[in-house]
């Protein structure tokens, strides 16, 4: 299993928009040592080649753009994501594939994802 973390910071990203702290202050102003960061957004595949979004962040155009793994590789539209998985809601889950949507359990959802890939 391959995990790729495209974005780790809150909702409002960091720096976050619309705040002034002193380290958001600061990476605006190149004093922080640390990089800006987008939304929180991960990927899972279980071969490098179909991926899976855990979620789907209002960053994720930026972030499938700064993942060459994400890229389309042929045609005018295709890509190597399979799927993304909803898992807002605890107890629940949801994939959406090809416009398609799977209910189940968080217990099965692993599995699920795993069927769906050899679809
Ligand atoms: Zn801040």
């Amino acid at each position: 299993m391959q995990v790729k973390i495209l974005g780790s910071a809150a909702g409002g990203g960091f720096p976050q928009w619309n705040c002034a702290c002193p380290n958001c202050h600061a990476l605006r102003g190149g004093q922080f040592q640390g990089k800006a960061r987008s939304q929180t957004q991960v990927a899972i595949s279980s071969d490098g080649e179909t991926w899976f979004l855990l979620g789907a962040s209002p960053d994720l155009r930026y972030q499938i753009e700064s993942s060459p793994e994400l890229y389309p590789r042929s045609g005018t539209r295709s890509s190597p994501i399979g799927g993304v998985i909803l898992v807002s809601v605890p107890d629940s889950f949801e994939v959406i594939e090809d416009n398609q949507c799977t209910r189940g359990t968080a217990q099965s959802s692993m599995e699920n994802v795993e069927s769906i890939r050899l679809r």
